[in-house]
Formats: structure tokens, sequence, C-alpha cells
């Protein structure tokens, strides 16, 4: 059948590839543009050639860059691995077989190369594949040193001309990464044909290229993942017209989330990248997706832009994509756009490695089946709506094929490079002067270093939040004497309504003296940019015409991690005394004589690991702070007994712990503090988010059994195994209906997540299950609440704690969603309610926690009470009447009565029990059982730290954590997340006290009344 459509766009894009020939034809006559497509002279490979065209499913769904295989006589084509050509039907090769043809090309070519970059979690090999002239090739070390100069530009004392001579001689280096999400399957075999053509084709245009540029390849970004999604393939393909299985884990870690993590690179795969992008000292980072239609390239995405990207990128995202964009559609290629819904705001994506090393950051998305078969498919309405940045739309329904999509990849990347290469003057001078303004910026935009002060109470997370850094090139200097500096003095803002809303920093300053070791991170580097991203606070304005921010609106590290950062804009600083940190070690190991040792809590998680490590030693926490071997103990510090003290020196010393010997205990009350066994629970829908927690648990060295939500309905006495049951946030598809159901059984076929001969991969050290399809179930309800009535402690977080609070694991706290909250991924200030709970060991009065929309938690002290939400800002107001809004009102007729003082409730507080509820009090929550909160959000006007906040007054005051007694054991609800994507260090520890002191939870409780 005809559809009228498409032979519309037929015809548009015949006129477009002839006005593409008539302008290319032009072009050649004024020596300008070099046609794009096949060199007459050029030989064709016929078999790839016509295998190409027969799955490539429409005319217009390619180019003539890639409608055609060049052909050699000693390289050999992608088939000589794949069987078939790339982008074929059925094909998804390993890992390992993509590494196996780009070898087979660099031992053919001498215009290939292969590095091995670092390997993964799970211990895969990660590879970069350099592909250029043999002359580029063999002057690596020379360009390098040319390029070296260029990104840190302090060695040629920032001479524009003596960068100029460096521009006209060097090769720029375009960095191109595939498939770090597994289900977006198409780079790989697109990236295996784009090194053969470049390696191979004599055209100009590709020429152009080969010798005017190096084009690096890392064709597999997340291995560990990808070999997953081939076993889930070939499973898909042995079981025709069956569900397959969804790609639970990708990472060992995580799944969506290793594009999230290029701020604080705590997986392998964005080290890995990062080391490569900085060593090759590359100009771009082009990072392959799919997800829409046909090819988004949302490098330059929507506002807003991330507030420490320099103007010349942005504009350099904006020429890059409008000519690709332009390039493509001259090829009568439908559906190629840019801009779009994606802000440009996080810099936790793996692309923006380069946007915060000046460099060009890049993405595309296009369209994949999440395998290799060649399906129908029907898309939605804003899919294929023409819009102003989509001026020539995808169509609404189509035969689409993992062919198509590697057209696409490979069409977008050529006019990529050749636009690159031809302006690759332009584009090397922008990458100096970028490295340039990033050395200048304490004379110009600011500041001029942040100051990490050498007296902070918690240097082993100082120590860690300064190893992000380098992890990310920052250099790091220690103040070899103390210094003044002025700082701005802070005072009391006031929002437009005349309201208070927290402080500001105001022009007049006050000078302030840091000590000598102080960390100065001097904003006169080259990699400034990354370091004030990290450390700055982030404002994202609730009336920015962005209303579905992509991600996290906040991330302010020096918060997260509870470590103090001074952001120092005076000059003065860089004149201090100081020297360049080589190593960085936070101070530990034990000082005094005695064999009682002590360790002052200031919540640093390396106590938790001492704990685990020193597994004999008797370990008691004190319930109040004490003096001891001339030095202050907090609450919650450690006291240790019969421990060897050649041990302790050396676990102390490895982990930055330093501990007081003493002649005897300190008299003071204490509690063991203990090891506890630990279950970190999973579902079968999700396991991304639960992953950051995972991982956070491993790098701690803190053992722990990984079960599933089946483990659960199977076993009845979780008490024999665990004292303690993690449940992370679900995170997607995380209701409680789903958590308790699964998924749908009564069709459809089992899914099993199993190593076996054809999926071999699967598990990895993760867990496995015959059937994914089941969940909780009832029973297994019933054993979570068997476990906490029996003594078992269960923290839940979240969606987790939302779960908790509807099925009744607990009493007294009804968590809901906010009606008017808006708080995406933001940081929000919080206040410790009750520090005499172990859950607030080691913490001062307020903490900043990571915040994503609640829940929003309401207590009541009566059993089904609390139905009604107390979501801030309620005010009670007299009736109309005599008098002013204080004043008492009359009754005409008789005396005056004096109406008794109702108590004051707090947000965050269990309302007391009235006497009227008391008369006959058998719904009342018997005292001991009443939820006791242990942290609860700020106050409005304070509520924000860092991001987007919206609707705030939800829930300002609210808890923000709570510990329930339930039974014999503890339920403990946290709203914030205290553990996410390795960037909220500071909040760890209140997870890692639930766990240490998970018997003792009641300590400190105050009586509550009857
Ligand atoms: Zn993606």
């Amino acid at each position: 059948m005809n559809h009228p459509q498409k032979s519309i766009i037929r015809n548009l894009c015949r006129l477009g590839i002839l006005a593409a020939f008539v302008g290319a034809a032009a072009a050649a006559a004024h020596a300008q543009e070099t046609p794009a497509g096949r060199d007459p002279k050029q030989p064709v490979d016929e078999a790839y050639t016509a295998k190409i065209k027969k799955y490539t499913t429409e005319p217009f769904f390619t180019s003539p860059l890639v409608d055609y295989l060049p052909a050699s006589k000693t390289v050999p084509t992608p088939e000589a691995v794949l069987g078939d050509v790339a982008g074929a039907p059925g094909i998804l090769p390993y890992a390992e077989d993509v590494y196996k043809y780009m070898r087979l090309l660099e031992k053919a070519s001498p215009r290939v190369k292969v590095y091995s970059i670092g390997t993964t979690e799970e211990g895969r090999e990660m590879i970069a594949v350099a592909v250029s002239s043999e002359a580029n090739l063999k002057g690596l070390d020379e360009n390098r040193g040319r390029l070296a100069k260029l990104a840190d530009p302090r060695t040629i004392h920032l001479d524009d001309a003596e960068a100029d001579r460096l521009v006209a001689q060097a090769v720029p280096i375009y960095y191109i990464t595939g498939t770090i999400h597994s289900p977006e399957t198409g780079a790989p075999t697109a990236l295996m044909e784009l090194a053969y053509r470049l390696a191979v084709d004599d055209s100009p245009y590709i020429r152009e290229i080969r010798d005017g540029m190096i084009v690096l390849i890392t064709p597999v970004t997340e291995v560990d993942g990808r070999d997953r999604m081939v076993d889930i393939y070939r499973w898909h393909l042995a079981h025709p017209g069956q569900f397959w299985p969804p790609l639970l884990y990708w990472g060992k870690y995580v799944a969506h989330d290793n594009n999230r993590d290029a701020m604080g690179v705590t997986l392998k795969l964005t080290e890995n990248v990062l080391n490569t992008f900085v060593s090759w000292k590359a100009q771009v980072l082009h990072d392959l997706h799919e997800s829409v239609p046909y090819l988004y390239d949302n490098t330059a995405g929507d506002g807003p832009f991330n507030a420490w990207v320099d103007p010349i990128l942005a504009d350099e995202w904006e020429m890059i994509a409008w000519r690709n964009v332009s390039d493509m559609t001259k090829f009568g290629m439908p559906g190629v756009f840019t801009h779009g819904v994606f802000d440009t705001w996080s810099p936790g994506y793996l692309m923006f490695i380069a946007a915060m090393h000046n460099g060009i950051s890049r993405l595309y998305e296009t369209f994949g089946n999440a395998g290799a078969d060649t399906v129908e498919r029907t898309l939605d309405r804003q899919d294929y709506a023409r819009t102003w940045f989509k001026q020539n739309p995808p169509l609404p329904k189509t035969l689409w094929s993992q062919r198509d999509n590697n057209n696409y990849e490979e069409t977008g990347l050529l006019t990529s490079l050749h636009f690159f290469e031809q302006n690759k003057r332009l584009f090397l001078k922008n990458f100096y002067l970028k490295a340039k303004r990033s050395i200048v910026k304490p004379t110009e935009e600011g500041p001029a270093a942040y100051v990490l002060p050498a007296d902070d109470p918690r240097p082993g997370l100082q120590t860690e939040l300064l190893r992000v850094l380098v992890k990310q090139k920052v250099e790091i200097s220690r103040a070899t004497a103390a210094f003044s500096v002025s700082l701005p003095a802070k005072k009391p803002a006031r929002g437009t309504q005349g309201k208070a809303t927290g402080e500001k920093e105001s022009a007049a300053t006050e000078s302030h003296e840091f000590p000598a070791g102080s960390y100065i991170i001097r904003m006169d580097q080259p990699y400034s940019r990354i370091a004030d991203a990290l450390l700055d606070h982030q404002y994202w304005s609730p009336d920015d015409p962005q209303k579905t921010p992509y991600d996290d609106t906040g991330w302010t590290f020096g918060e997260l991690f509870n470590v103090q950062v001074r952001r120092v804009t005076d000059a003065k600083v860089l004149s201090a005394a100081m020297e360049e940190v080589k190593e960085l070690l936070a101070p530990g190991g034990i000082s005094g004589s005695g064999t009682v040792f002590a360790i002052n809590n200031s919540g640093e998680p390396a106590l938790a690991s001492l704990r685990y490590r020193m597994r004999d030693a008797r370990i008691d926490a004190a319930e109040e702070s004490f003096d001891a071997g001339g030095a202050k103990f907090s609450r919650g510090s450690f006291i240790i007994h019969n421990a060897n003290r050649d041990d302790l020196q050396k676990a102390a010393a490895e982990l930055g712990i330093r501990v007081v010997a003493l002649a005897d205990a300190p008299g003071v009350k204490t509690h063991p503090v203990r090891a506890a066994r630990v279950a970190i629970l999973h579902t079968w829908l999700s396991t991304q988010t639960e992953g950051w927690w995972r991982q956070a648990l491993d790098l701690m060295q803190i053992p722990y059994d990984y079960i599933s939500t089946q483990t659960v309905a199977k076993e009845e006495n979780l008490n024999a195994k665990y004292d303690v049951i993690l449940f992370p946030p679900v995170g997607f598809a995380g209701s409680t209906t789903a958590i308790v159901n699964g998924l749908p059984t009564n069709w459809g076929n089992p899914m099993p997540w199993q190593n076996t001969p054809q999926t071999p991969n699967l598990v990895g050290k993760n867990d496995s299950t015959d059937d994914v399809r089941p969940g909780l179930g009832w029973i297994g309800v019933a054993h979570l609440q068997s476990f906490v009535q029996k003594g078992g402690v269960l923290l839940t977080v979240m969606d987790t704690s939302l779960f908790a609070s509807s099925l009744g694991l607990e009493d007294g706290v009804n968590a809901a969603r906010g009606q008017k909250l808006k708080s995406v991924g933001s940081v929000l200030k919080t206040s410790v309610v009750d520090s005499a709970s172990p859950i607030a060991y080691g913490y001062g009065e307020t903490l900043s926690a990571y915040c994503d929309n609640g829940p929003v938690f309401s207590l009541t002290s009566i059993v089904g009470g609390g139905g009604f939400r107390r979501l801030g800002g309620e005010t009670r107001i007299r009736p109309t009447g005599r008098g002013t809004a204080n004043d008492p009102d009359f009754n005409v007729g008789r005396p005056g009565t004096e109406a008794p003082e109702e108590p004051r409730v707090e947000a965050w507080e269990t309302p007391p029990v009235t006497s009227e509820q008391m008369r006959n009090g058998y719904r009342v929550i018997p005292p001991a059982d009443r939820p006791r909160v242990i942290l609860r959000y700020a106050d409005g006007k304070d509520l924000l730290v860092s991001g987007l906040l919206e609707g705030g007054d939800d829930i300002a005051q609210h808890p923000a954590v709570v510990d329930v007694p339930a039974g014999q054991g503890h339920v403990v609800m946290f709203s914030i997340n205290p553990v996410w994507r390795g960037e909220t260090r500071g909040s760890y520890a209140l997870v890692l006290n639930t766990i240490l002191n998970f018997d003792s939870l009641n300590a400190g409780r105050k009586p509550a009344d009857k």
C-alpha cells in the first residue's frame, strides 16, 4: 500500500540528494567543500555493499558515505569476525569479538593501533583504538607533546603566538565511546565498520579525516554490561515468541547510572575513559547512545546550561550540532535534530568529562531496537511531531533495522569528523583558549581558590573528597604556614516578599586565618573548571522555563561529604606559602600508651571499616562525651579493649583513623558496637539504585549478603542469619504493589536470570533466579515483619519507606508524596533532633543531605491515626469575632473563660496524646513504641543548600530520619537518600551507625510521656 506521507518524504529526499550534488559541484569549483561519498576510482566490496542495501529498510535511511563498503586486498572487513556485515539482523558481538576485529585491523593496517586502557569491576578489558594516517600514528608522541602544551598553557607562559604555532602543527584527537548503556546495542558494529572505512577508504572526504586528525574509539564502554546484553539477546533468539528477561544488571553495580558517575568517578569505566581523554589530550569526547528516533544530537540540548561551562564550548556545541543536522538533511535522512528536551546542567554524564576538561562534549541518541531484530516501530506523537528544532521529523511508523541505526551512527560521526577536521585550527585554538581561561579564573570571574582547612574535624572524609579531585586531575596544594585572606561576611538574605531566605554573601568582608596544613585548590590551573563545578553551590530557579530537570540539580561536594570547603575570592590566597601535594594520606595511627584505646567519633565511615576489620576486639560506644588522654571524645566514640596494638596501629594508619591509647577505660556509660550480620535486600524489578549501596559497602570492606525479595519469601527465620537488613530504594518501577506482587505470572513464560552455556555472563558476582517475575509476596512481608518483631533492624529509604509505612511494618509514621514539593536531586539541610541516638553519633547540629522529592514523613501517636497529612504551613487562626487576631472572643451573657493552652507541636514531632485520647486509650501507641526522630529537615527559609527547591513547605521541618521501635526490633526510615552515586559520603555514617548499634538503638532514648 502506498503510504502518502512516505512518498512525500521520498520525493523530498530525492530533492535533497540532488541539492547536495549541486552544492558539492559548486563547492568543488571553488575548491572548498570536499564531496561526501565514494570516489569513482575507489574499488568497492560488492558483496558487502549488496548486504548493506538489503538490510537498510528504506532508501533514505542511508547516505552516500555508508551505502557502499570500500574494498581492500589486505584489510579484513567486519564480516571476518561477525560472519555478516555490521548491523546485520540477528548479530550482536560480544566485546571480545569486537576487540578481536580491532586487533585484526591493527595487524593488517599501519593506520590502526589498539591500546588497552584498563579493566572493569569484573576484570574485563577496555580498549581504545586509534585510527589515522601512518605518519600521524608514527608521530604520536611528538604530537602529544604539542597538545600537552596547548592543554596546559602555563608551559608556554600563556603565549598566544606560541599557541598559534602549535595549533598550526598539531593533529587533533576526536574520542568516540560506544555502548555505555548496554541495551543500546548498535555502536560496536558501527564503530568496527567506521574504523575499517577510516583505515581503507581513499575518497578525498575520508582521506582528509585520516590525514588531518586522529580518531580514537572505545567501541564498548560498559564491557560487563555488553556481555550480559549479548547473553540476553542470544536467549531471546533461542526462545522465539517468548518474553525475554529485562537486562537487570549492566555493570557490576549500576545500570543506566554508569552515565552519572563523571562527578564522583567511582566506576572503573569512568576512570578509564577520563584517564584516556586527559592523557591523550583529546579535544572531543563523543558518547553514543540510543533512544529517540533517528539521530538526536543532544549535545546542545536545552537550558539551563551548566554554569561552569565556557561560553566558547556552548558555541562549539551549536556549531557542530547544526552543521551535523544540515549535512544529514542534505543526504535526505529524516529525523536528524538537535536541542530537544535534554538540559545541560549536571556534569555527571560521561561526555561531560570533556566539557569540564576544556574539550568538547558530544552525545548522540540514535534509534535502536535493543538488540539486532528488524522490527516495525510505532512512535509517540512527540517523537514524530515537527517542531522548530526538528524540521524534518521521523516517520510515525516504520520498519527499523540495526543496519539503519548503524547507517545513522556512522553518517553522523563521519560528517562530524570531517567538519571538525576542516575547522581543526579553530577547535585547537579554542582548546588552548579554554585552558587559558581556566588558568586566569582567579583574576577574571573568580574564585581564586577553595580552601579545605587543616582543622576540619573529619580529616578522613576530607581526604576522600580530595581524592575525587585527584581522579579529576586537579592539582592540590597544602599550606606550609598559616595564612589570612578576606572572606565575604555572611548576612541574612531577604526574599522578594521580605521573607527571610537564609544567608547570602555580602560585599562586606572579614579577615580569616587558615592553619598551616590547610589544603588549597588553586584556580589558576588548567582543570580549575571541574574543581569549581564540584565544590561550588548550585541554584536552579523554580521560575526556570525548564520544568523537568533531566537529572540532579545540586551536588555540592563539600556539603555532601560533610567537609568544610571555603570559596575564596581574595587573590592573596595564591601567594600563601604552599607546596604541591604528591600523596594524599589521612593521618592515622595510635598515640599515647596504655591498653585501652579510644577513637573520637565524628561520623567518618572509616570507623565501621575498622569495626569489621578488628572482628575479635571488644569495642564499645560511649553514650556520653568524655575527656581522656588530653583529648575530647564525643558521644559514640569507640573504646577498644583486648586489641593487639600492632594490628590496631596498622589498621588505623591504613584507614586514616587517630587512636588515643589510655591507661584505663573512661568512666562513661557504654554499649557494645557490633560487627552486625548485614543483608542488602533487592527486588527483581530494578537493581540500579541499590547498586550504589553495594558499591559503597564493598569499597568500605563491610561484608554483606545480597538477597532478593524472593529469598525473603522463602526464608522463614531471617533472624538466624541477619541482624540488619538494608532495603535501599528500588527506584525505577519501585511501587509497593510491584515489590509485593512482582510481575504478572499468569501469562507469558518464566524469565530466568542464570548462568547457562547460552548465557555465561549474566550473573557475574550478583544474584540469580529461575524466574525474575515473582515478588516478595505476602509471605515475604510476613517474614520481614517477623524479622523486625524478633529483634532485627530493617532500614528503609525513600520508596521502601513508603513500602514499610503502607504495609504497617511499623506504627506511627505516615509516609506520603509531597503535593507541591519539587526537590529534584537537591541538597537540603537537615538538623539533628536527637543527638543521643546512636544513629546520630558523630554528627554536629546540621547535615546537608541528598533529597529527591522525599517522601514526607508525618508522625502520630494513635494507631491508624494521621490518615491526614500535616504538610507544613499549617496555621490555626481564630474564627471571626471581636478583638484582634490574638485576642480572646467573648460570649454575650456570660463571663469569659480562659481556654487551656494548646501544646505546641512541631512538624517533626509526634503529637502528644491528649487527655481525651487517653480517656479510653486503646488506640494509643505505647510510649516505648513511638517513633524517635533522629534528623529533621530544616525550616523552610534554610532548607535549600544546592539545586532546585519548590514547594519546600511540604517537607520543611518534617522528619528526615526516624527510628521506629517495632516489637523487639526497629524500622529505621529515611526520607533522604544517604548513599547515592559516591557523592553523599557525609551521610554514610547514618547507615553505618544503624548497623553497628543495631541492638542498642534505644540508647539515650528519652522516656515518652504516657
Ligand atoms: Zn543511553
